[in-house]
């Protein structure tokens, strides 16, 4: 009776081992013929803040790592009506296209839509007393901005965004 049951223990256990062996291996077959884009998972770059603090410069980091914001007018993209592509300035993730950037007369780089909503994430921020909407490079996590419901059409949305936060490359 005793080896009985000690079979059957056994005899489970080979039996989750084989479910297993038998699931894996198509599952890691599943997950790559999908393409990388389409899993909607984006890699993100950890780095200590020591790693941050050596790449970026003072005002970068202060912005990026510290979510400090620039004075109004003072950064190099609010007036920039190029064309091209807004990168994040840490880590090359690109955010915002020049089609969706309006002058918003704010000081601030301001766009009604991030090139795709994968790009970048969204955070609840209650400083100075006021609840607002954060936005962060979903790729490194650095900040670049906040956004607000006064934007114009199609979406209605304005993402106010730091200029230090940015790289620009006209097409
Ligand atoms: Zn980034």
């Amino acid at each position: 009776m005793l080896y009985y049951k000690r079979f059957n223990k056994i005899g489970k256990l080979l039996f989750i081992i084989l479910v297993f062996t038998v699931c894996s291996p198509n599952n890691e077959r599943i997950s790559k013929d999908i393409p990388k884009e389409a899993r909607g998972k984006m890699v993100k770059i950890n780095k200590t803040e020591k790693e941050w603090k050596e790449e970026l410069t003072k005002e970068e980091y202060h912005v990026l790592r510290e979510k400090g914001t620039e004075r109004a007018f003072t950064g190099k993209y609010h007036d920039n009506k190029e064309k091209g592509i807004y990168y994040c300035a840490a880590c090359g993730n690109p955010l915002f296209k020049s089609d969706a950037k309006f002058d918003s007369g704010t000081g601030w780089p301001s766009y009604y839509e991030p090139i795709s909503t994968e790009n970048v994430e969204t955070e609840k921020d209650r400083s100075f007393f006021m609840v607002r909407t954060e936005v962060h490079c979903a790729k490194c996590g650095g900040h670049l901005g906040h956004i607000f419901n006064d934007g114009p059409k199609p979406t209605g949305l304005r993402y106010c965004i730091n200029s230090v936060s940015l790289k620009f490359k006209p097409e």
